[in-house]
């Protein structure tokens, strides 16, 4: 395969005039690991937390999860490792949870909105073992980040949720640590109420996925609207624009873990739009560190405006040919 050209490059990259961009992998079963380390990543962008509910007939306990957490951030010397809280409903169902018959499981209740709702007591323990891990000895480098959130309101409540947590574990003298905290970017909602949520968090990780198939009202994974529902359309570009611009200038960094980011062809456009992080299945890891090496900041700040005053999607598609 062609992916097999590329070097590994095991350190962080920069831009050719020294900007350095996080290259990390998304793990979505426990054999995505060994992977992401050898494809060179930087850390873990994306840790889908389903997995560990999957394949068995009852939710994994406080301990099971707190082992899982720690051998991922142990997987790494160094680096981020980016938890994101239970995911479930929509197009992903876990047999056990009893999930309801919604006419539209993706406008329902999934992510953030089921941790909040009917399962508390599960989102509770996912919280303890959460910050149990980020005690542990390479506990600092595990950051937690919520799923589908789309009003300032769940964050502060999830928020919350997290704060009562610890203050159970310190009175049962249980060793805990309060890990970096973000918000993925993946409905509408959030990239316009971007600038609201920034001061509430550390960081955004913006879930092309999703984000391109609400704003685009495009379910994703259905062929007959994928040319609509491509991350390559204006109106995805400027729903990212927006969220990249609202943290710009706070302490609030900015990632992606969408497809999107995995898209080599993207990484310059990426780069310009003012991402500071990518994170995507590890195959692509090396090429878009390669990527990465061969962008000019200012040329990808060129790039990034102009994409973002095109009309079409075959615009911006004929842009990033050009620039090939
Ligand atoms: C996304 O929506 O872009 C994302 C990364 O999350 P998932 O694909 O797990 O919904
Ligand atoms: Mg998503």
């Amino acid at each position: 395969a062609a992916d097999d050209d590329v070097a590994v490059r095991p350190d962080p990259v920069t831009t050719t005039d020294g900007v350095e961009i996080e290259v990390a992998a998304n793990v979505g079963t426990r054999s995505d690991l060994g992977p992401a380390v050898e494809r060179g990543a930087d850390g873990i962008g994306l840790f889908r937390t389903e997995f560990l509910f999957l394949d068995r007939d009852s939710p994994p306990n406080e301990d099971e999860q707190f082992d899982a957490y720690v051998e991922a951030v142990e997987a790494f010397d160094s680096g981020r490792v980016v938890v994101r809280t239970l995911d479930i409903g929509g197009d992903k169902p876990v047999p056990y949870l009893d999930l309801p018959d919604e006419e539209n499981p993706f406008l329902g209740e999934r992510g953030i909105r089921r941790s909040l709702g009917p399962d508390a007591t599960l989102f509770e323990t996912q919280i303890r073992a959460l910050l149990r891990a980020a005690a542990s000895a390479d506990g600092a480098r595990i950051s937690v980040m919520l799923p589908l959130v789309s009003t300032v309101d769940e964050l502060k409540r999830a928020r919350e949720r997290f704060e009562a947590v610890a203050d159970d574990l310190a009175e049962e003298g249980i060793d805990h640590a309060m890990p970096e905290f973000g918000i993925m970017v993946e409905t509408p909602a959030a990239a316009f109420m971007a600038d609201q949520f920034a001061p509430h968090v550390d960081f955004f990780s913006i879930g092309t996925n999703d984000l391109a198939q609400y704003v685009m009202a495009a379910e994703r994974g259905n062929e007959r609207v994928a040319d609509l529902g491509d991350y390559r359309q204006p109106a995805v570009l400027r729903a990212i624009d927006a969220t990249v611009s609202a943290a710009d200038g706070t302490d609030c960094w900015v990632g992606m873990c969408g497809e999107m980011a995995g898209d080599p062809n993207l990484t310059e456009l990426l780069v310009g739009l003012g991402l500071d992080e990518l994170s995507m299945s590890a195959v692509t890891v090396p090429q878009v560190k390669a990527a990465v090496s061969e962008t000019d900041t200012d040329d990808a700040t060129t790039l990034a405006s102009q994409a973002l005053q095109a009309e079409t999607k075959a615009e911006v598609t004929e842009l990033l040919r050009e620039t090939q």
